[in-house]
């Protein structure tokens, strides 16, 4: 081929023709027989018959061409017309049976038609694979390509699934399965052909997760801790509750991380006020108890503030808890890094900043990462490079739908707190329209002068944030019209200084601010139980996740607490949205929802989301597959498999050469 092609082909990643093999069709187009009485005014369908008259060709403009001829089916005589394609003058022969697609129009008993077969309709032609091309090559240019290199080269390509498994599932053998992916002879054989796919894809991502799992536990000796198991039970009987059946089960994972040497490196999900927090804190106590120091670290300075004063509340004066944030400079800053390099300091809270830069630890034992988005890579590098190698625990309130935990945080253990403390009443959830807003604020002043508390939240304006903050402004300032004098309205955004963003949240957390309107900065963390009631304005323009973390503010005291959505969602997405939140508060529920509404790509951000592109698999539709390709990766490592059994050697040169496994091999 010429250097054009061969740069066209580059840019779609086809860089051998074995990579043309692999270029599989993103979607198939299925074409069905049709009675002409079943289709519709201008629809695209198929009909077959028999040629019945010459054809006429009338040549009209430069370079057009019109081609007429008459094909009988069943007892009417259609007339097919076809547009520039004059060549087939001397393939319509009267008496031959042809199949042609095309727009049907019933009133002139005409079809203009888009494609031609010579033959009789069979089920083979009736499949038609549609292909991703990018730049000037054409999609005809690509199918003629594949199918050279079908013909060349396909019998090169290796079997890499040991016997068992082709046997066990009943999978077509992969060279068979690539043909059929790219010349299905029929949707049996092509429904194989995928499955085969799936099954592969799956399996080798998972075997990737596990291998990468084993590798740095194996590798990545850490701190051993060895605390008093006692004095930890102490501490937990003092707790001002019982910890629930989910919280111990999985305090008894992370105790267990921390006992032995190898590093821990935890996901821990729960859903809003599933009380992740205080587990954190235990396992930061027990760190602190055999000698080491421990680190919070929080997406925002209102949390990090926040979490230093709960860790001040349970530790009392038992710990040394210093605050590290952007805004502590100077010599208050150069003090707290001496503490934190001597010793002194316990436990370090703070935001991203506080394992960067010139933090230097005596000793290290744990880091603690809440409700951070970033899920680890970029937090474990930077450990690393600092030479640190503490156990490390991910905390997040965002719940992830299984199928999602296990490819993206596959090479990670999992733990989940699935359910609420005792006595937690779901927040009765409402969606209205927004021209019920002077009811709206009527409800707020009833709660209100229940002696509870309420947020307002005002929409994220993306393109601008000036915008955002206007729009927040004058919320503010038409609610402290409304409101009576009695109830004093705050307001908090991005745009204040951590100052007084600090000096609004302990106001409002001392019930001097009875209604808080406020942009979604007050979205992950901030605890203040006694707020009750939450109206959001244009919840049509948050995500289900984001909409779940807001609730998540309220419901967190013993009174029945409210949410309501004010929106009037234009798209049927947006009416799903709202239709759902009003169901639901389960956020493992809400997040399947999620997942389903935004697909696999978009649920993390594509940023974020540590999933590779399968070529067949779809990690929602083939969950099941995935379910199935996991535990059999998970067995395969158990039994050593990769490394002792002839029949794994081409999975295991596979994995070992993809890059993937260097990035995330840490320590
Ligand atoms: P999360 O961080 O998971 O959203 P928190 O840790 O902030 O939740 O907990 C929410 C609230 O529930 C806190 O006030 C916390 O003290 C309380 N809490 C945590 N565990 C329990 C429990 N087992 N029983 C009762 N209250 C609890
Ligand atoms: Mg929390």
């Amino acid at each position: 081929m010429g250097d054009k092609t061969k740069e066209q082909l580059e840019m779609l990643d086809i860089k051998k023709v074995g990579d043309l093999l692999f270029h599989f069709p993103f979607r198939y187009d299925f074409l069905e027989l049709k009675n002409l009485e079943d289709i519709e005014h201008e629809e695209v369908a198929t009909i077959e018959g028999e040629v019945v008259s010459q054809p006429n060709v009338s040549f009209f403009g430069k370079k057009k061409s019109r081609l007429t001829c008459t094909i009988q089916v069943g007892v009417v005589a259609v007339k097919a017309v076809f547009f520039n394609q004059n060549f087939l003058k001397d393939k319509l022969i009267p008496g031959e049976t042809v199949t042609l697609t095309g727009k049907w129009d019933m009133h002139r008993l005409q079809l203009t038609v888009h494609k031609y077969h010579p033959k009789s309709f069979d089920e083979a032609e009736s499949i038609e694979p549609v292909y991703h091309t990018k730049g000037n090559l054409k999609v005809y240019q690509l199918k003629k390509l594949i199918k050279y290199a079908l013909k060349s080269s396909l019998q090169e390509v290796e079997e890499i699934l040991p016997e068992p498994y082709l046997q066990d599932y009943k999978l077509p053998v992969r060279q068979e399965a690539i043909r059929h992916l790219h010349q299905p002879d029929s949707q049996t054989s092509l429904k194989h052909a995928r499955r085969r796919f799936i099954y592969e894809e799956l399996f080798l991502f998972q075997l990737k997760m596990q291998y990468i799992r084993k590798e740095n536990k194996a590798q990545s000796i850490g701190t051993q801790k060895s605390y008093s198991e006692e004095q930890v039970q102490t501490f937990i009987d003092a707790l001002p509750f019982q910890l629930t059946q989910s919280q111990l089960r999985v305090l008894d994972e992370i105790l267990n991380d921390l006992k032995y040497e190898t590093r821990m490196n935890r996901l821990l999900q729960g859903d809003v006020g599933s009380g992740k927090t205080v587990i954190a804190a235990i396992a930061l106590y027990a760190t602190t108890q055999s000698g080491q120091q421990g680190a919070l670290m929080v997406p925002t300075e209102i949390l990090a503030e926040q979490h230093e004063d709960s860790l001040n509340d349970l530790f009392g004066d038992q710990l040394k808890i210093r605050l590290l944030t952007g805004s502590i400079k100077g010599k208050k800053r150069e003090a707290i890094l001496e503490e934190l390099a001597n010793g002194e300091v316990d436990l370090l809270v703070g935001t991203h900043a506080l394992i960067q830069d010139d933090t230097i630890f005596k000793e290290l034992g744990l880091v603690i990462i809440d409700e951070q988005h970033r899920f680890g890579v970029e937090q474990r590098k930077t450990l690393r490079d600092k030479g640190l190698t503490p156990d490390v625990l991910f905390m997040t309130a965002t719940p992830i739908p299984r199928t999602l935990s296990i490819t993206s945080f596959g090479d990670m253990d999992v733990s989940v707190i699935d359910e609420l403390p005792e006595g937690r009443l779901p927040v009765e959830t409402y969606w209205v329209k927004h021209h019920m807003t002077e009811r709206i604020h009527q409800f707020l002043i009833d709660q209100i002068g229940k002696g509870q508390q309420a947020y307002v939240i005002c929409p994220l304006i993306e393109e601008s944030d000036q915008l955002d903050i206007q729009n927040a402004v004058e919320i503010y300032e038409t609610l402290n019209q409304v409101m009576p004098d009695s109830i004093h309205v705050g307001l908090m955004h991005g745009r204040l200084s951590a100052q007084e963003k600090e000096d609004i949240m302990r106001q409002f957390a001392a019930n001097e601010i009875q209604l808080l309107v406020s942009t979604t900065v007050i979205e992950v963390g901030v605890n203040v139980p006694n707020a009750t009631t939450m109206v959001i304005y244009d919840a049509e323009r948050f995500g289900l996740a984001q909409l779940h973390q807001l609730r998540g503010r309220v419901g967190r005291g013993s009174d029945q607490s409210y949410c309501i959505l004010m929106a009037d969602p234009k798209t049927e997405n947006g009416q799903e949205r709202m239709r759902v939140m009003s169901e639901t508060t389960d956020g493992f529920e809400l997040s399947e929802h999620d997942l389903q509404i935004r697909g696999p790509g978009d649920f993390f951000g594509k940023r974020q989301s540590g999933l590779p592109e399968f070529k067949v698999a779809n990690i929602v539709d083939d969950y099941r597959a995935l379910e199935v390709a996991r535990q059999d990766a998970v067995r395969v490592m158990q039994e050593d498999r990769l490394e002792n059994d002839p029949d794994y050697v081409k999975l295991k040169q596979l994995i070992e050469s993809d890059p993937l496994i260097k990035e995330r091999i840490f320590d």
